[in-house]
């Protein structure tokens, strides 16, 4: 790497002595490239083993890459913690203008230490950095809000990221969310409680730094070959069109859509909560993550009127994506359009992570159905599939907790099933709830196995799609798919580039982008650099208590079929037995 390039400034802050400092960490930018690769060693050496996840010890730690700020799709930031929701391995990914940010504020990492005695936020601009008070926002559930204050207050308006938290990080949910630029967010594994710990509420940077490349014409050719590629790709129009949201409809049409809290696979409202319905009734605008030209944000512009006024309306604008859709829609068998953007909505405001609210709820929605829990616990509510008032009810419980089943709820699926029953339909993998695919095998063991138990950890969801559903493989080839895409997306997440441009990224272009950016790496050795960091990411997870040889899979997703039929419990065994066995040779 470039001598100067200032990607190799590690920004330590210690919030419990108000002081920071810089840190030169060529050693590790040059071994592992930037991203996830340097977050998990600065995780390794912040934070003790055995740490309370919402202890002051618990570090939070912030990276970008090489590409950050020069390629196009190289807009993402990875957040690595300890997970207060899964207690181990805490990574959660965030675009919006964070990378940039971070990167043209002087930095390729931040570390983040200790725990403030009286609310902050932090305010860096370059190399001017401010613990400014927060006690006048602390108490402040609105994220919305928090974000509104803090652009009044703070400069370099459309360069900067503001990272804030609403009222589940403050109330230390342990699957709260940092919301970033409105509408992103670092999602999964409730790095929203981790600043609650540390009394933050916010994070603010911008910075104006240039940065250096090797060759301009050579840089220029790459740039525009990725440009190009990436505003004329189908796969990029698609996202630019409709957004994730495209994929409810096609997936509802395999049988791969969970619905009714995985009873079925298909939904009869999926065109209701569907990208086409959105998109035509109420997308509102588009929005891009910095640096991106794709712009798959999708923004809907939700009109009410006032109560007990004539001719007076509101305008919320709500983000939606796949995701929500899938685990607050079809899920919960809301197929009211509005009724899911006001869901949406309440819990976007709160700053809870969608995917678990709503697999919480849809759990919830079936033990009450069963008689697991009564409207004792509920207090009164009668949840029934669709009805998303009872839901919206819900979550402001989740959030006030006025009883021992709420403040279970409130603790995630995994928790709740084993204090009340109801473990076989508790849709939770390594304690992280699941993801909108039922599509096989390989979705599901995907996320037991990935290191943050997310579908993104290796895409198991597309591999039943592409490979299961044509033809039958062996549990040794499933695993070694599944474990090469995730020691490849480890590479994808250290340059840091959006996982929606892998199909751009290839080992070539991401050797050749390497090398403008000052980095010479052959694309043969890239692969072995991802298989480290994989590596590495998996001895956190055992030293903080994970294990592959002890798993709980729910039964529900060996009742209901899949794209390739029902799934079997025995080679599903198998798989996850030959993945333990490459992680640990
Ligand atoms: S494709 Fe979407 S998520 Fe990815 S960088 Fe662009 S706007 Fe952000």
């Amino acid at each position: 790497m470039f001598k100067d390039d200032v990607l190799a400034n590690v920004l330590y802050i210690d919030l419990s002595q108000k002081k920071y400092w810089v840190e030169r960490r060529e050693d590790l930018f040059e071994k592992y490239l930037g991203g996830a690769g340097v977050a998990i060693q600065l995780l390794k050496e912040e934070c003790p083993a055995g740490s309370d996840p919402l202890g002051p010890e618990n570090p939070i730690i912030f990276a970008v890459g090489p590409l950050t700020g020069l390629f196009p799709l190289a807009s993402k930031t990875v957040a690595m913690f300890k997970s207060p929701h899964t207690g181990n391995l805490g990574e959660s990914h965030c675009g919006g203008r964070s990378a940039v940010a971070l990167r043209l504020a002087g930095y390729g990492a931040m570390v983040i230490k200790g725990a403030s005695s009286t609310p902050l936020y932090l305010a860096i601009h370059g190399d001017r950095i401010f613990f400014r008070d927060a006690s006048a926002l602390w108490g402040m559930t609105n994220s919305f809000t928090v974000g509104r204050i803090i652009r009044q207050n703070e400069p370099a308006s459309g360069l900067r990221t503001i990272m804030r938290i609403g009222g589940a990080g403050e109330k230390l949910i342990p699957y709260a969310c940092v919301t970033t630029e409105t509408y992103r967010h670092f999602g999964r594994l409730g790095l929203g409680a981790v600043f609650g710990s540390k009394k933050l509420k916010a994070v603010v940077i911008s910075g104006k730094h240039s940065l250096p490349t090797r060759d301009k014409n050579q840089y220029r050719k790459i740039y525009d070959q990725i440009y190009k590629e990436a505003v004329s790709s189908p796969v990029m129009k698609k996202y630019h069109d409709l957004g994730t949201a495209e994929n409810i409809l096609p997936l509802n049409e395999l049988g791969g859509l969970p619905t009714r809290n995985l009873k079925e696979a298909k939904f009869e409202g999926a065109l209701n909560i569907s990208g086409e319905k959105l998109a035509e009734g109420y997308l509102g605008r588009r929005l891009a993550c910095s640096h991106c030209p794709v712009g798959c944000i999708h923004i809907a512009a939700l009109r009410e009127p006032y109560e007990d006024e004539s001719y007076f309306y509101k305008t919320s604008m709500i983000s939606y994506d796949y995701e929500p859709l899938y685990a607050l829609g079809s899920m919960l068998g809301i197929s009211d359009t509005e009724g899911l953007l006001k869901l949406i909505d309440q819990i976007e405001r709160i700053g809870l992570d969608s995917m678990s609210t709503g697999v919480i709820l849809a759990w919830a929605t079936e033990a009450q159905e069963r008689g697991i829990i009564s409207e004792k616990e509920t207090q009164d509510i009668k949840f029934s599939w669709g009805d998303y008032s009872s839901y919206i009810k819900a979550v402001q419980f989740i959030f006030k907790q006025p009883n021992q089943f709420y403040k279970a709820l409130a603790r995630g699926v995994e928790y709740t099933s084993q204090q009340y029953g109801g473990e076989d339909f508790a849709l939770a993998f390594g304690g992280n709830e699941m993801a909108g695919y039922h599509t096989g095998p390989a979705a599901h063991i995907g996320l037991l196995i990935g290191a943050r138990h997310s579908h993104l950890d290796n895409g198991g969801y597309s591999i039943d799609q592409k490979i299961l559903t044509k033809e039958k493989v062996s549990p040794e080839k499933l695993a070694k798919e599944l474990l090469t895409e995730e020691r490849w997306r480890q590479i994808l997440s250290s340059l840091v580039v959006c996982f929606f441009a892998r199909g751009i990224y290839t080992p070539e272009i991401c050797s050749v982008t390497l090398s403008s950016a000052g980095f010479d790496i052959a694309k043969e050795d890239l692969l072995g650099i991802g298989e480290k960091i994989h590596r590495e990411k998996y001895r956190f997870k055992i030293q903080e208590g994970f294990s592959l040889d002890n798993y709980r899979l729910p039964e529900r997703i060996f009742e209901t079929p899949s794209l390739v039929g029902k799934i079997n419990k025995v080679f599903m065994d198998k798989v996850v037995k030959c993945v333990n066995n490459e992680i640990f040779k």
